[in-house]
């Protein structure tokens, strides 16, 4: 309850809007994702054994019957609850709500019990079953403003908050405030089509927050009443004909 006081106080509350009826499933985010963020790339033994990364992954569905059936995307990351499942079953505190609206993940506290992806029903954390290597040269790709997670423990999307923290630095060093869409995490900037939408929620004029109030809003699994932070725009309803949905609303 107190993180949920501190960000109603903060003038910052971070948020993203995905919009099903743009998304092509490129997975243009998902290789960025893994770019930014030093994810690494399980071999065929581990993938074969459940244990690949993906902090953004899109999932693939079927809308309608044959013949008007067609395939949708939805892209999913960690939804930065709200009232996040993962956080109270933590005994280290290693996964906490940060004043921001983000669900926080301090590597150097978890100790890989591994709670808190049981207790996820989005199921967007994942635990480092071996120690990563990336062959040379492929080990002059990591971002230096990014830690290599090691074997046991336990990491997720947090919004690029490396992204968000220089942000915020630079704002202050030159006294002024974060302006909307100044900066975006990899996936975002990355979406060709502009599916993804990332700002503070709390800023009335923000993209984000306007989208977010949207008739088409709607947020995965709202009835565990986790309260994301990421809200989706459903797709219009569609007619079967090629050239877009039917109604947006
Ligand atoms: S990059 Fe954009 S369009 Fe491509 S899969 Fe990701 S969200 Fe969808």
């Amino acid at each position: 309850m107190k993180s949920e006081i501190d960000h109603l106080e903060s003038k910052i509350h971070w948020g993203m809007v995905v919009d099903l009826d743009r998304c092509t499933g490129c997975e243009a985010c998902v290789v960025a994702c893994r770019a930014e963020n030093n994810v690494p790339t399980a071999g065929e033994d581990q993938a074969a054994r459940g244990r690949a990364i993906h902090w953004l992954r899109v999932e693939r569905y079927w809308e309608g019957e044959f013949p008007e059936a067609r395939v949708r995307f939805r892209p999913v990351l960690c939804q930065q609850c709200e009232a996040a499942p993962c956080e109270p079953v933590c005994p280290t505190f290693a996964s906490y709500h940060n004043p921001e609206g983000l669900n926080a993940q301090v590597y150097n506290r978890c100790i890989g019990t591994r709670y808190c992806a049981n207790a996820c029903p989005y199921t967007v954390r994942f635990f480092n079953f071996y120690n990563p290597v990336w062959d040379k040269p492929l080990h002059l790709q990591l971002n230096p403003d990014v830690s290599v997670r090691e074997v046991g423990v336990m990491e997720k999307c947090t919004f690029c908050v490396q992204r968000i923290k220089a942000a915020e630095i630079q704002a202050k060093a030159e006294k002024r405030e974060l302006k909307d869409g100044e900066f975006n995490p990899a996936c975002v900037q990355t979406c060709p089509p502009k599916a993804l939408i990332f700002g503070n929620l709390n800023d009335p004029e923000s993209e984000v927050s306007k989208l977010a109030r949207s008739n088409r809003a709607t947020v995965l699994l709202g009835e565990l009443n986790t309260r994301p932070n990421v809200t989706y725009l459903e797709r219009g309803s569609w007619s079967g004909e090629e050239g877009g949905p039917a109604s947006a609303g």
